[in-house]
């Protein structure tokens, strides 16, 4: 054992002498650290950027004061009292409420009995689910952050829809995650351009985004154009991301294909939920859907997600105590009610449009969604211009004479 003697002297507040074993050591002049108040917003906060809340949350306009106003920014069927969601499900809750059995906590992933009963009703032989393939979350958005979280490290990238849904770059961003974007076709009812969409595939591609139906675009893909997309995620061996928060919402003359019972060897995280067909985004309640039949994702993925459900217990417990009568209780006039509800609206809205001289409205299938074609959006940014403008592109397609006409 040795013992060594320390002597720290400090002459005034700021020079310091060490002394060992009787040799000095002069550290200088340490500057005393006076503190000062220095609190900063995060790196991760400034890179979080979400354009439709920045937008709705600060928006002040100033309505035309003899007419009503009609928001046209927000997919949220609760705005105006019109599409209530059903009896059914708000009896649900209040039964759960008055259980007081779902006043604790439940596992991160959900009660299993509760992802029970959404793997039964999603699963079928094409696609075939069990309680551990589904992950119950804080709305069909934490279901999306929770993908894109396992599937990507910061300096990768997914491939993203234009136009589309805002969320996938705002979160992906704040992650430090790439943003990469494929085109939709509006003149194929916004169908994926896939040459474009493999053209953009590299080394560092960590997944491909498919929302179908879609936001903004109305839109609903066929299955043979399904199975492209599918062919281009088994070429390149990317895993799918499927955004289906409004699977099963179609119009009557389309059928709606979830992804997954399209592919044998395709990997996919199917991200769905509440919000949108039971008409209750409030009650934030999703779940992701594990496909994964030939065990590509493995345990890999899911203990990745269930470490990553750990972070916060996402799913709301009392509406996981009222899912299983939502889901069985919900009577099927619901549903069709609100899709002839929203098709009549939809038609409503094409025809209105199609009136308006220099817009092209694209006629939707499904969701709750209509977009205009297309200058406004893609082309713009792809900067074609006409040969008005000396470009090549169609007028009709070209933002600066659009304007000008
Ligand atoms: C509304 C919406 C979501 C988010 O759903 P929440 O359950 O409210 O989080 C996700 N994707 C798309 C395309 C949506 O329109």
């Amino acid at each position: 054992l040795r013992m060594d003697s320390y002597l720290i002297q400090m002459n005034g507040n700021s020079d310091v002498h060490v002394h060992r074993n009787g040799n000095s050591l002069s550290l200088g002049k340490v500057k005393s650290r006076k503190p000062r108040w220095a609190v900063r917003a995060s790196e991760m906060s400034k890179k979080t950027f979400n354009p439709i809340r920045a937008i709705v949350d600060t928006m002040k306009v100033e309505p035309n004061p003899n007419k009503p106003m009609i928001s046209l920014s927000l997919g949220d069927p609760t705005v105006f009292g019109n599409l209530p969601t059903d009896d059914e499900v708000i009896q649900a809750v209040k039964e759960a409420l008055d259980s007081g059995n779902y006043n604790g906590y439940a596992p991160s992933v959900g009660y299993q009995s509760c992802r029970q009963v959404v793997a039964a009703y999603y699963s079928c032989p094409e696609a075939p689910l069990e309680a551990q393939d589904v992950i119950l979350t804080s709305g069909c958005s934490q279901a999306i952050e929770l993908a894109l979280a396992v599937l990507a490290n910061p300096g990768q990238n997914i491939l993203v829809p234009r136009p589309g849904f805002s969320l996938y770059k705002t979160l992906a961003l704040s992650m430090g995650i790439e943003v990469k974007f494929y085109n939709l076709l509006p003149e194929k009812s916004w169908e994926i351009d896939l040459k474009h969409l493999e053209s953009l595939v590299d080394a560092k591609t960590a997944c491909l985004i498919v929302n179908n139906p879609s936001n903004p675009c109305g839109s609903v893909f066929s299955k043979s154009h399904l199975q492209k997309i599918l062919a281009v995620a088994s070429r390149q061996c990317v895993p799918i991301l499927a955004d289906e928060i409004y699977g099963d919402m179609v119009f009557a003359e389309c059928k709606y294909e979830p992804i997954a019972t399209l592919s044998t060897n395709v990997p996919i995280l199917s991200c769905g939920g509440l919000a949108k067909r039971w008409l209750v985004p409030g009650w934030r309640m999703g779940w992701i859907l594990v496909n994964d039949r030939r065990d590509i994702f493995g345990n890999e993925i899911r203990n990745g997600l269930v470490s990553l459900s750990q972070r916060i217990l996402g799913p709301c417990t009392i509406v996981q105590g009222a899912l299983e009568h939502i889901i069985h209780r919900t009577p099927p006039e619901f549903y069709h009610n609100t899709l002839s509800f929203l098709k009549s609206n939809a038609d409503l809205c094409y025809a209105a449009l199609s009136a308006v001289s220099g817009l092209q409205p694209v006629r939707p299938s499904g969701a709750m969604y209509l977009m205009v074609s297309e200058a406004l959006m893609c082309h713009f940014q792809s900067i074609a211009v006409c040969s008005v403008c000396a470009g090549s592109c169609c007028p009709a397609q070209c933002l600066p004479c659009l304007l000008k006409m």
